[in-house]
């Protein structure tokens, strides 16, 4: 079988929605926190795990020899993620797994965010399991699902300065773990995944000021200013320094990736954030 954790997540519901149109569903377990907000999936022949990282033992009897596990990392952030990880890095061990993947992120990334999956990256390699590493750049939705703030102030506020971002979206990432779950020879190999084009705040907000027809500004502060911009709009401390972080590498470069992995993998260019754009627009 072929195990997918966090399948309820945004990411997971497209790997399981791919994996559909390629191998029968019982032969697909989707783990997940909710059985209700699974039951469209069992609906249609998926398996059902209930399970959660925070509990061993619930993974219990979850993954079965040979079976192909992706372990979609979580969403607690500063709840120990690393040991979280390795609840089902042990438990795909113990079982006897063919191959454990595991959504990581870019191997440039030095900010705080990337801790976790630098730990977990390392648990991975010291269980000997045969492993692959879908070091995921960032989304395009981390941008164009708030759209809110930047349609309310026509301005884009960032702390980037004139970094770029190679985003892609969530369907192109999770389109590139049902090639490496569905396919062959992807044993132990690192992918540095990120989208073909690499786009500045500059040029994001020039794009939303086409599609909308208004004039959006390039509004560029620095890291303090941003993390207090943050936690004035209602963001807990921790998460807009995090946050801030992630905009310090930007500006660093540490968000481009240009290795072709993505294109490579799911075998088609990647979605540009303009389509993104256009779609959250119209959502
Ligand atoms: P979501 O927040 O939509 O999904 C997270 C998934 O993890 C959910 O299915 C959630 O379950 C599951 N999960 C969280 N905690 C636990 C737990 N304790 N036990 C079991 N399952 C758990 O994120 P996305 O799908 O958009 O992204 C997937 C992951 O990628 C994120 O969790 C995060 O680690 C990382 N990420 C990457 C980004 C990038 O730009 N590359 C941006 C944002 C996140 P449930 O459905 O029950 O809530």
């Amino acid at each position: 079988s072929i195990v997918v954790t966090g399948a309820t997540g945004h990411l997971g519901k497209f790997v399981v929605e791919g994996l559909l149109e390629k191998v029968p569903a019982e032969q697909i377990v989707a783990v997940v926190r909710s059985e209700e907000k699974a039951a469209g999936f069992a609906a249609r022949g998926v398996k059902i795990a209930v399970a959660d990282y925070n509990s061993p033992e619930t993974f219990d009897g979850v993954v079965s020899a040979g079976d192909k596990v992706l372990l979609i990392s979580g969403s607690e952030v500063g709840n120990d993620r690393v040991g979280q990880h390795k609840v089902v890095i042990n438990a795909a061990k113990a079982a006897g797994a063919a191959l454990l993947a595991y959504t990581s992120a870019p191997g440039t990334l030095t900010a705080a965010l990337a801790d976790d999956h630098r730990g977990t990256e390392e648990s991975l390699l010291a269980s000997g399991l045969p492993y692959v590493l879908l070091r995921n750049g960032w989304y395009n939705e981390n941008y164009t699902e708030n759209l809110a703030p930047v349609l309310q102030y026509n301005a884009v506020t960032h702390a980037a300065g004139e970094g770029r971002v190679s985003s892609a979206s969530r369907a192109d990432y999770a389109a590139a773990a049902v090639a490496v779950l569905t396919g062959e020879g992807h044993e132990n190999k690192t992918y540095e995944l990120g989208g073909d084009v690499a786009w500045s705040f500059a040029e994001y907000a020039a794009e939303i000021g086409k599609q909308t027809g208004k004039e959006i500004a390039n509004n560029a502060v620095t890291v303090e200013a941003f993390a207090g911009i943050l936690t004035g709009a209602g963001l807990p401390e921790g998460l807009a320094q995090i946050l801030a972080g992630v905009d310090a590498s930007v500006e660093k470069g540490e968000l481009v990736v240009s290795s072709g992995d993505l294109n490579r993998l799911i075998g088609r260019p990647t979605t540009p954030i303009a389509d993104s754009i256009a779609a959250a627009l119209k959502a």
